[in-house]
């Protein structure tokens, strides 16, 4: 494989937002990859944040973290789960970093006296970020996603770089452009203008899609595709049908049987390198989809008004669901409404297991504390992750330790019991982004733990994403106590995992596990969790 044979797929999304542009780019990749082929997936977002680390959830959803430590598009998420392949820094960018590269070259003289404008200097960075990926001949196939609508003042610059970049590759790229084909219940009619106006705004930037994938709640008729077909310049066989399905899971299979894998291989010269296989994702799909069993879990946390807050981890379910045969029945729970033992004991009664989600800021800590309190007492199984295993922390220092005033020094700077501290490294950062302790983590896991069961090693990586550390100055209280710390760094002695061993099941982590988890291989731990839970 040489750079040059690497074949280039841009995939834009017109009309509206939110048509699923990371699904279909994902579904497709994964079609690729079962044909032999070896594919990765970028995505450009056009907003100014260097990254959507510094971004509140509730404005973008959750902020996806790689091995390598960037803070990334939760699309970044989907790529991994349907390929099980790693991403990296530069399978995500942004305006900001774009600009930001940008003027540090102005300064440093690298253009030579020129005036810096858009065009070139900003596509040529745009480009160079694209060819980043398939420079060194690693993949067959680079699909870079385009954040935003066609027409967005934002994503201008970036349809400018595939207007370029389609002269520049001729046949090494194409064109998928996902539009949305509204029904009008009132008139009875499946409607083409909206599609027809979003591929004549593409052309007035110069861009002819190639493939049309249509968003569709019902089914496109021949007749409506040849319209479609005839209107915007593409062939019949490349206007896809993308009708909504009951999970994303099974976006590939559709794409399958509308053909475009087939439609992509063909107009990009590429025969097939081995027959389909989607076996692993079929066995998966039937597991998910034929369950034997149904846990209720209660995810605690302080955005779960969007489920996008929380995406990885609810994704990370299903697989262990599958893994397991089961349905996991997520229960929605908001730290603010823990106000007390009484209401805790009341919406978590029932739970067959209880997971309290990562998070910043004191906003429904309480909350997560007395959830904890609820599972330990109720040997319920519990799942702390990053913030929630901080919680569990601070709740047995409370509860069991008797410190009564201990917390977390993040919420509170002045308790006389800082269980949860700032790490040594952290004291001197004053900027936000990109300064917490990112990516991946080696971690040793104590044997014969519950820990251990799982991983079924004792030597792991996860990644991580916070700031504040277990406080090594209270382990032994601890470990007196009965919670232990069963996974530490091996380098630095960091505390990783903590367990109640005379509990059914109660596993904190400082890392977040929901991000390694994929269709292919489901986390450990949450297959853990989930068969606890179901023998709850
Ligand atoms: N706020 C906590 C910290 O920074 C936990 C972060 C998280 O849950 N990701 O350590």
């Amino acid at each position: 494989m040489s750079a040059s044979s690497t074949k280039y797929i841009f995939v834009t999304g017109g009309v509206t937002s939110s048509l699923g542009k990371g699904i279909i780019s994902a579904s497709l990749a994964k079609l690729l990859q079962a044909r032999g082929f070896k594919v990765t997936i970028q995505k450009l977002d056009p907003y100014i944040n260097i990254d959507p680390g510094t971004l509140n959830p509730y404005e973008h959803g959750e902020c996806y973290v790689t091995d390598d430590g960037a803070e990334t598009d939760l699309d970044l998420g989907h790529y991994e789960r349907f390929l099980n392949v790693p991403t990296s820094q530069a399978n995500n960018i942004t305006t900001g970093r774009i600009y930001q590269s940008v003027i540090s070259k102005e300064r440093k003289g690298v253009y030579l006296g020129k005036t810096v404008q858009v065009v070139p200097h900003i596509t040529d960075e745009i480009k160079d970020s694209i060819f980043r990926l398939g420079k060194d001949g690693n993949y067959d196939f680079v699909i870079t996603e385009i954040g935003g609508t066609v027409g967005d003042i934002e994503s201008l610059p970036y349809i400018e770089s595939i207007r370029q970049l389609r002269w520049e590759l001729g046949n090494n790229c194409l064109c998928i452009h996902l539009t949305l084909v509204p029904y009008l219940a009132a008139a009875g009619e499946l409607k083409t203008k909206p599609t027809q106006h979003s591929v004549k705004m593409l052309l007035e930037y110069g861009v002819q899609p190639d493939i049309l994938v249509c968003r569709t709640e019902k089914y496109l008729p021949k007749e409506l595709r040849r319209k479609i077909a005839q209107f915007c310049n593409v062939s019949p066989d490349a206007v896809i049908e993308s009708m909504d399905a009951s999970t994303i899971y099974d976006v590939p299979m559709l794409m399958l049987e509308e053909g475009l894998d087939k439609v992509v291989l063909s107009k990009l010269n590429m025969p097939s390198r081995q027959e389909l296989d989607m076996t692993a994702w079929k066995q998966f799909l039937h597991n998910h989809k034929n369950p034997n069993n149904v846990v209720k879990i209660g995810l605690v946390g302080k955005y779960v008004e969007l489920k996008d807050a929380y995406k990885s981890i609810a994704e990370a379910f299903i697989h262990a669901g599958a893994a397991n045969h089961c349905q996991v029945d997520l229960q929605w729970i908001h730290s603010e409404a823990l106000t007390d033992a009484t209401i805790t004991n009341k919406t978590l009664q029932g739970l067959h297991g209880i997971l309290v989600a990562p998070g910043f800021g004191d906003r429904g800590i309480e909350g997560k504390i007395n959830a904890v309190q609820y599972a330990r007492e109720n040997n319920i199984p519990f799942f702390g992750i990053c913030l929630g295993m901080q919680c569990a922390v601070i709740e047995y220092a409370r509860n069991v330790l008797g410190l009564h005033d201990a917390h977390s020094s993040e919420m509170n700077k002045n308790t006389q019991h800082p269980v949860i501290d700032m790490m040594e490294e952290q004291k001197k950062i004053t900027n936000k982004g990109g300064t917490m302790r990112l990516g991946s983590y080696e971690c040793t896991i104590t044997p014969n733990t519950n820990a251990h069961t799982a991983y079924n090693t004792t030597n792991i990586t996860e990644r991580h994403r916070h700031r504040y550390e277990f406080n090594d100055a209270y382990r032994t209280q601890y470990q007196q106590a009965g919670m232990l710390c069963t996974g530490v760094n091996p380098t630095n002695n960091l505390v990783e995992i903590v367990e109640i061993p005379t509990h059914k099941w109660f596993v904190g982590v400082q890392y977040h596990p929901e991000y390694k988890s994929t269709v292919e291989q489901p986390h450990p731990l949450f297959s853990s969790f989930i068969k606890a839970s179901m023998s709850k």
